[in-house]
């Protein structure tokens, strides 16, 4: 049995965290404190079914994987069971461990399971432990996920933007645990350099008037979806508004961010939107720095998806290539002009 004190303590420090993947992260190291687990899995599936994200606390070894997931057997077996009985699921494998399934979260846009591995069945006590811890973490997923998210598209809003920023830019510095993130922060690698798409599907007051808001929603939720399925799971989507949207990609040049941007476009232009049919969507490009402030960086992709819209719309505009050839101006607002906004 865990201490209570040590385990209230625990519950604190996880409901403290803002971040939908840190407190995964406090789950899992959480369970591990108490429990003595081989291996922990985290497991989210999308709404096809298919895995796309899984995390894995082994001997104090946390690790992240976002594509090409290979999930055992025995694992995908079990979670069948789980969904079809709505109860947790225990077995004893060959090798003498116990395979425990739970399921922890099941919405519209994903389910996700825990799986984890025991020397020994796990006592009743246990197992209501990591129930109610458990039952709390959805509860508290839900809440944050509401006012992180956007309602209907699953993304994430424009509320959380400035947090991603600063992540992006900073969490390398303040955060030395192997948190999911520091996979993510390499800004300060040579190589690697973070894009920002600002992405506007094209007269879009159209699709509306002809078809209702309700198929303008559709497409917003098509497209979001598309946007899902043609960027990497570490990359970061944002329905910014409306019908615009902000697109956060690395690459280590700007031939392949204009490579990936572009990619997407042609993914709009070609999809055959129920009923609607035909939609594009322009998108200004910034390259982020951080030593120019968000405001400036937002106004940059904008100029350059304003230049996009203004010369024929369904195009890819970078700010920098239309700085250079005098199409656009520079701004640079400064921290007094930035405290105004
Ligand atoms: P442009 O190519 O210049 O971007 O033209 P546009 O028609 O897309 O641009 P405009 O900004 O004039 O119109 C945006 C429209 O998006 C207006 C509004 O009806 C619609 N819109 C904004 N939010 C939503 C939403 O949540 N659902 C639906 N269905 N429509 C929305
Ligand atoms: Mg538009
Ligand atoms: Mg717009």
């Amino acid at each position: 049995m865990p201490s209570a004190p040590r385990f209230l303590d625990k519950l604190v420090s996880m409901t403290a965290i803002h971040d939908l993947e840190l407190i995964e992260y406090s789950l899992l190291k959480t369970l591990e404190e108490f429990i003595r687990f081989d291996e922990m899995l985290l497991l989210k599936f999308d709404q096809n079914g298919s895995p796309f994200y899984q995390s894995k606390l082994l001997k104090n070894k946390y690790e992240i994987i976002w594509e090409d997931i290979i999930i055992e057997e025995e694992i995908l077996a079990g979670i069948d069971i789980v969904k079809r009985t709505n109860q947790p699921f225990f077995q004893i494998r060959e090798s003498r461990t116990v395979l425990n399934i739970w399921q922890i979260l099941s919405s519209k846009s994903q389910e996700i399971y825990l799986a984890t591995t025991t020397r020994k069945k796990l006592n009743d006590l246990d197992s209501h432990m990591i129930k109610g811890l458990l039952g709390i973490y959805r509860n508290f997923y839900e809440v944050l996920s509401e006012s992180q998210l956007d309602q209907l598209t699953g993304l994430c809003n424009r509320k959380t933007f400035d947090e991603v920023i600063n992540k992006i830019y900073f969490q390398k510095q303040v955060d030395s645990t192997p948190s999911p993130i520091e996979r993510r922060v390499d800004i300060d690698d040579d190589e690697t350099c973070f894009w920002l798409g600002m992405a506007d599907l094209d007269n879009f007051k159209r699709v509306n008037d002809t078809w209702g808001h309700l198929y303008g929603d559709e497409v917003l939720l098509l497209t979001s979806q598309l946007m899902k399925a043609h960027f990497r799971e570490n990359d970061y989507l944002f329905r910014f508004g409306g019908e615009e949207f902000v697109i956060i990609i690395r690459s280590k040049d700007e031939e392949n961010a204009h490579f990936a941007f572009e990619r997407f476009r042609k993914v709009i232009e070609s999809y055959n939107f129920p009923q609607v049919g035909k939609v594009t969507i322009s998108i200004g490009v910034a390259r982020m720095d951080r030593t120019i402030f968000t405001a400036t960086l937002l106004d940059h992709a904008d100029k350059a998806l304003y230049y996009a819209k203004q010369n024929g719309r369904n195009r890819v505009c970078f700010f920098n290539k239309l700085l250079e050839r005098g199409l656009v101006e520079d701004t640079n607002f400064t921290a007094g002009e930035i405290e105004l906004f």
